[in-house]
């Protein structure tokens, strides 16, 4: 056990996990309570009448090698969304920890906090500057107490990298006392690797990854925690036992092999052609007043009226996210990319 696990709430670190039934396939099941037979068109591979294997090897060790990494870094359960929670709710203790994180971005970072009673420290990023990390703000607030640091690149909403220098210099700084989390739900749209290649020299480096987004598979819910051993330990003390849906295990198997994998980069790459596509006619057209670069699949659209700009996709039958809530993002839309049908109406209504 290191300072990984001393800086965990101590009810966690000490907790004795719940015993589920053993994992014996080859043994036929009379230890769980399930009922012998399928049901009527239960056409899994498993069988639904079956809890499915928590962690599953096959799918663990799918993920290890997709994103480069050993099977005993790997976490695997409902989504990010889930890795999230789990991070929260192990590290942090009500009433007296902190999450630090820099806004505008994505929003279960905070609500996460607020929900396990955790204070939230907010170290905005610096619009000015295309909304890039304000490194020296971030380490002077993330003072004791503060036992995560989440961060997101490409963020969302904004679509930008966040710099790998500046990740580097505050996970030097956090050694000892806190974890950066980055959240690369994204990452497969852009132009630059993961910094996975950095769990290794700083254990306090946790990456979050999802077949949610490039992958396709948002409906199936399954995302990935990506860290030092010890932590992936500590998280299954608290994830419930049988996390991921014998569905979602075979849909994920099955898509995680050729001929799926060479169409999703294939998908990728036409679909950064489409946000090159829809950037440019929007930068031509006076109705936006600025477009953001973008990493990942959506693009940041300031408009010189976002209210008319919301109802004229709308009369078009599209969606398309407000998000002026946030902070400095006053007349900005958020777009994700769709089909070429798609943009070329949406273009169509907005311009
Ligand atoms: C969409 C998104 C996720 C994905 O969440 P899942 O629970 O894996 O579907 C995670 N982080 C960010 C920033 C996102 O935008």
């Amino acid at each position: 056990m290191s300072w990984l696990t001393d800086i965990a709430r101590p009810e966690i670190a000490n907790l004795k996990s719940y015993e589920h039934a053993a994992w014996e396939p080859q043994l036929e099941r009379l230890h769980a309570n399930e009922l012998p037979w399928r049901a009527l068109g239960d056409n899994s591979e498993a069988g639904l009448n079956r809890y499915p294997e928590p962690q599953p090897r096959e799918l663990i060790s799918r993920l290890a090698s997709l994103y480069d990494v050993a099977p005993q870094s790997v976490l695997a359960g409902r989504g990010s969304d889930e890795m999230i929670d789990l991070l929260v709710r192990v590290y942090c203790r009500a009433g007296k920890d902190a999450v630090a994180l820099c806004p505008p971005t994505f929003g279960m970072y905070s609500v996460s906090a607020h929900i396990q009673g955790a204070q939230v420290i907010c170290v905005p990023l610096r619009a000015d500057q295309g909304f890039s990390l304000d490194e020296s703000a971030l380490l002077d607030r993330c003072a004791a107490g503060v036992k995560l640091v989440f961060l997101c690149s490409p963020n969302n909403p904004t679509g930008n990298l966040l710099s790998e220098e500046a990740i580097l210099h505050i996970l030097a700084r956090l050694a000892g006392r806190a974890l950066l989390v980055i959240d690369e739900a994204y990452i497969e749209f852009a132009r630059a690797p993961s910094l996975v290649r950095h769990i290794e020299p700083f254990p306090q480096l946790v990456i979050l990854r999802t077949l949610s987004k490039a992958y396709g598979l948002a409906g199936a819910r399954c995302g990935a925690l990506l860290a030092h051993p010890e932590i992936v330990t500590l998280l299954r003390k608290v994830i419930p036992p049988y996390a991921i849906p014998q569905l979602t295990v075979e849909a994920a198997l099955r898509l995680l092999q050729e001929p799926q994998l060479a169409l999703v980069k294939d998908r990728i790459e036409r679909l950064r052609a489409e946000r090159d596509r829809v950037s440019e006619a929007l930068r031509a057209s006076p109705a936006a007043t600025r477009v953001w670069p973008s990493d990942a699949n959506f693009i940041l659209v300031e408009f010189a009226d976002p209210d008319l700009a919301l109802a004229a996709a709308r009369e078009a039958r599209l969606l398309i996210r407000d998000v002026r809530k946030q902070p400095g993002l006053g007349q900005a839309l958020r777009i994700s990319i769709g089909t070429p049908e798609q943009n070329s109406r949406l273009l169509e209504a907005l311009t």
